[in-house]
């Protein structure tokens, strides 16, 4: 272990020093509180302090308070020296956070038996710390998988709700707009029958590929349901959403996969609905997503395979 002595008194310092040092430990030593304090501060990871009580400069208690407040992740074992028959003081050491003492003038069984302890009780810290630091490794990457979707490795629900919840009070805070696309693999059900469900988890993977590959930074992407997908694009203007939809549209039909099992034979198609949130306007995500889900239908409804964008009939038919 690692040792740092602060005692004022050369003698006893010397005594200690020796007496640690040949139970194999590695000695620090200070010959007052503010030398041992710059000490502790410049040397990584001192596993025993063992400090004198009355020093001059920074005295035993205020340096003991300073290494517990400066000890992070690491410990260190803080073990108090007491002249004999001052043991009311020893009360208000271990409240400064002292772990143990020992009494002046030095047995030195007693100082074996002090650092066997603090051996014991820095490798129970470590342990501690290990297992710490391995629960929030394990917490970030449960979070992370937690918000994806195992197929296709886009964002799932959870995922979705928690961004919309973002991007929803900053449309409202500051006025921002962004467009919603709900896109649908067509006659996908067809597909899985003809070609089983491990094909069809396939096709899944690479649709997801098509739709990553083509969004723009700031852009997100989600598995909404089985065979849907939602692409959410801030501050993008209807024209430029249309555009990145119908991109995306033509994306999937250049993969060119042959789907014989519908009517009539082709490759692999999708149907997309898209709706916009306005600078300014206020509507509640679900509404929007409401919104590009009846685009969709419409889209389906038309024949497929295209691009359809949701218009507010109730706005149409008020228009003068
Ligand atoms: P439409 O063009 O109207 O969308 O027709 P569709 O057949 O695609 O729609 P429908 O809702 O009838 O069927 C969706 C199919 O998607 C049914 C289901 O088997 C399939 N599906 C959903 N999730 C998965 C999945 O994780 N893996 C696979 N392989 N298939 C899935
Ligand atoms: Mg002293
Ligand atoms: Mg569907
Ligand atoms: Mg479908």
């Amino acid at each position: 272990m690692r040792v740092l002595i602060a005692e004022d008194d050369t003698i006893s310092r010397m005594v200690l020093r020796r007496a640690v040092e040949k139970f194999g430990h590695e000695c620090l030593v200070a010959e007052d509180g503010e030398k041992a304090w710059k000490l502790f501060q410049d040397t990584p990871e001192v596993d025993v302090v063992i400090s004198d009580w009355m020093m001059p400069g920074i005295e035993g208690p205020e340096l003991c308070r300073r290494v517990r407040e400066a000890n992070g992740d690491w410990y260190t074992f803080f073990i108090f020296l007491t002249a004999l028959g001052d043991k009311e003081h020893l009360l208000e050491g271990m409240q400064a956070g002292a772990d143990d003492y020992l009494a002046k003038p030095l047995d030195r069984e007693q100082l074996q038996v002090r650092l066997i302890a603090a051996s014991r009780v820095n490798s129970l810290h470590r342990q501690l710390n290990e297992q710490k630091m391995k629960l929030e490794n394990l917490n970030r990457e449960l979070f992370v998988t937690s918000r994806r979707d195992p197929l296709t490795r886009l964002g799932n629900r959870l995922q979705l709700r928690e961004d919309l919840e973002t991007m929803s009070a900053q449309a409202e805070r500051y006025g921002h707009s962004y467009c919603a696309i709900l896109c649908d693999i067509d006659c996908f059900k067809a597909y899985n029958d003809h070609y089983g469900h491990l094909a069809g988890d396939g096709v899944l993977e690479k649709v997801a590929e098509v739709i990553s590959g083509n969004l723009r930074a700031g852009d997100s992407s989600y598995r909404y349901g089985g065979e849907e997908f939602l692409i959410i694009l801030p501050e993008q203007s209807l024209e430029s959403a249309s555009i990145a939809a119908e991109r995306l549209r033509r994306g999937i039909e250049a993969l060119s996969i042959i789907h014989e099992a519908k009517t009539p034979p082709g490759v692999l198609t999708i149907s997309l609905g898209l709706a916009v949130l306005q600078p300014g306007e206020k509507k509640p995500a679900e509404t929007l997503l409401k919104e590009a889900d009846a685009a969709l239908y419409k889209a389906k409804e038309a024949g497929r395979n295209r691009v359809a964008v949701y218009e507010d009939t109730n706005k149409a038919s008020n228009a003068p």
